[in-house]
């Protein structure tokens, strides 16, 4: 008779034969077991309970576990839980694609859907390559992009990541080559400053012959640091995208869905991309999906001449994702989204504030449903990982950066003990 496991025995299973994000077998980051999410709460399974300030990596907006969502999923599970996009289309998929045309800025009118924000980008990086090729301008296979991106872990994507944070810099040389100009020099409201305009205009006027796009994170470089710059320079970038002939892009994978304090980031500028990719908060953290969205000059251009667009990923359009993401959206839409994360940056900034006075701290900055304590040195996620957890709280940071990007349903006491763990442990480090 197999002896019932304990919570041990689990995590020594895991720790054996899982990989983990970002982690070697041999020296694996402590893991946590969890038994179950509710609103903003994780339990474990040793029964501690932590305020969630992570959305599990910015997805889960509405909370865990969320009435709404579960029974769009178990309506659409009782009828057909998948079937293959190609040849057949389902009624959840075109719902979605609807919605989101609808609450995109207007000139993007298809939709392509994939299965995670790192595909998403693939797809776009393909599309601008195909729609230049379709064009007679074949040479166009490169994109340029600012240092301090990151677009995910896939082969393409890496490429146009920064080239030396760290994260994927093993592998530059089987990557693509890409352009790479400066990051946006940082800050929401600080004046444009001419010279990046030069560098970018530099970079457009001596390569555009091989210069599909432009890819960028609008308003705010997420992974790549949590830098916030000024939306003009998207307005700007467009103009010098139309000049030379460039698809611009946005990956809005992090700041869709509300999480800057509009729908969308690119609603911060006057402008609108030609290809835009959405993921993450798509179906409010409850499955992988994601979307690559485009006008119709690509989207036609592509299929101009009996032209097909090459991709077409086993669970594009995944039923069970898109009925969730259908009922996230409604929850989005229907709540007063635009004041609930304007009230979630007020609570983010009160909380943090006092971490400015620690001398470990460099700056304190928030943004929407984003509050960062940017310190003056790197911390251990191994060591700081657990004092978290000892504190009741569930945030994971990198590098110099400790940030909370909660679901948007938090309550300001849980925001406040967010604030209060960061103090403390930053205190006692
Ligand atoms: N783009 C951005 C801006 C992201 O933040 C991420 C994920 N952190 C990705 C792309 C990759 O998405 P995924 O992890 O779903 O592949």
């Amino acid at each position: 008779m197999q002896t019932k496991r304990t919570t041990q025995d689990y995590l020594d299973l895991d720790k054996q034969l899982l990989w983990h994000p970002y982690t070697s077998m041999s020296h694996p980051s402590p893991q946590f077991l969890v038994e179950k999410a509710e609103g903003c709460e994780i339990t474990l399974s040793t029964g501690e309970c932590l305020v969630d300030g992570m959305s599990s990596w910015w997805s889960v907006i509405h909370g865990y576990n969320n009435p709404t969502i579960n029974q769009a999923i178990e309506e659409q599970l009782k009828q057909f839980s998948h079937v293959m996009f190609g040849g057949l289309t389902h009624k959840p998929a075109i719902k979605l694609g609807e919605k989101l045309i609808e609450i995109t800025p207007e000139p993007l009118q298809r939709v392509f859907f994939s299965d995670s924000g790192s595909v998403s980008v693939e797809v776009a990086l393909k599309m601008a390559i195909q729609y230049w090729h379709t064009q007679g301008k074949a040479s166009k296979q490169f994109f340029v992009t600012p240092r301090s991106g990151y677009h995910g872990d896939t082969f393409a994507a890496m490429s146009v990541c920064d080239p030396e944070n760290g994260m994927h810099n093993l592998f530059t040389d089987a990557l693509t080559q890409q352009f790479f100009v400066s990051p946006p020099p940082t800050g929401l409201h600080t004046p444009i400053d001419e010279n990046y305009i030069a560098e970018i205009r530099d970079m457009f006027s001596q390569h555009h012959q091989k210069i599909a796009g432009f890819i960028i994170e609008p308003v705010v470089q997420n992974a790549g640091g949590m830098r916030f710059y000024n939306p003009d320079y998207l307005n700007t970038i467009r103009a010098l995208c139309d000049e030379f002939d460039i698809l611009l892009i946005f990956d809005e994978i992090a700041t869709g869905f509300g999480r800057t304090g509009k729908l969308f980031a690119t609603e911060h500028s006057q402008i609108c991309p030609d290809i835009m990719c959405i993921g993450k908060a798509l179906t409010g953290g409850y499955m992988t999906l994601a979307a690559t969205l485009t006008n119709d000059k690509v989207a036609l251009g592509i299929s101009e001449k009996d032209g097909v667009f090459m991709h077409g990923p086993t669970f594009m359009a995944n039923p069970l994702a898109c009925s969730a993401a259908n009922a996230s959206l409604k929850l989005l839409l229907e709540g007063a989204i635009t004041e609930q994360v304007k009230q979630l940056e007020l609570w983010l900034k009160t909380s943090l504030e006092p971490c400015e006075t620690l001398d470990q701290v460099k700056e304190v900055r928030c943004l929407g449903g984003i509050g960062v304590v940017e310190l003056k040195e790197a911390v251990s996620l191994h060591n700081i990982q657990p004092k978290f957890v000892a504190q009741g709280v569930w945030i994971r940071p990198f590098g110099k950066l400790i940030y909370l990007m909660p679901p948007y349903v938090i309550s300001k006491h849980q925001v406040e003990q967010l604030g209060k763990a960061i103090y403390q442990v930053i205190q006692d480090k």
